[in-house]
């Protein structure tokens, strides 16, 4: 691999992310600006607030380079990053707090579809992409949203409790949970094999 794994730090919780991929021994570069994406050959959409993704990307042109960079690169969203790369929101609320999903992924999300009450769950998910798949992955959920459908075009590569809770398409990835939070770095191996 020539160029190292894009983060987009614009907001949120892109350390940990960087963390995992150093753990695997794969360099990472910050995304903040448009001319960024041509130093790197993947992008990580952290989690963080989908609003306030959306109003940052917006605001320094983002949108239409990632878009563009997203035909041929791996790009990965976990948790906030999922709504970002979502193709729609399904709660009519949304359109009050200004998330423009990018529609790379062919699904529908409810943000904090989990309720409020439970803020915060862990629980043991069993992931298709990985290697020693039969192994479950400790996901970490926060504020997660949920994938209310999933359309032909991606695939539902995680159930947790008869749910969808990661897809896939092509080489673009998406979670409703945090795999930065667990030293189990399967998924961020399995990132960087799309590559
Ligand atoms: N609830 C947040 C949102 O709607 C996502 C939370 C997270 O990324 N941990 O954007």
């Amino acid at each position: 691999m020539n160029k190292p794994v894009g983060l987009l730090t614009l907001q949120g919780d892109y350390e940990k992310h960087q963390k995992a991929f150093t753990a695997l021994g794969v360099e990472t570069r910050s995304v903040r600006r448009p001319a960024e994406l041509n130093e790197v050959s993947a992008l990580v959409i952290p989690g963080g607030e989908s609003t306030t993704l959306t109003r940052l990307m917006d605001r320094i042109g983002l949108r239409q380079p990632l878009l563009d960079f997203a035909v041929t690169n791996p790009v990965m969203g976990t948790c906030a990053g999922l709504i970002m790369m979502s193709s729609g929101l399904v709660d009519e609320k949304n359109s009050d707090f200004g998330v423009e999903p990018l529609g790379l992924l062919d699904c529908q999300v409810r943000r904090n579809g989990y309720g409020r009450q439970i803020d915060s769950f862990t629980a043991e998910v069993g992931i298709d992409v990985l290697d020693n798949s039969d192994v479950a992955f400790d996901a970490v959920f926060i504020r997660a949203p949920r994938i209310i459908s999933v359309g032909p075009n991606a695939e539902t590569v995680a159930m947790h409790n008869g749910e969808p809770v990661a897809v896939r398409q092509g080489h673009l990835l998406g979670m409703t949970f945090h795999p930065e939070l667990t030293a189990d770095t399967r998924i961020h191996q399995a990132f960087v094999d799309l590559i």
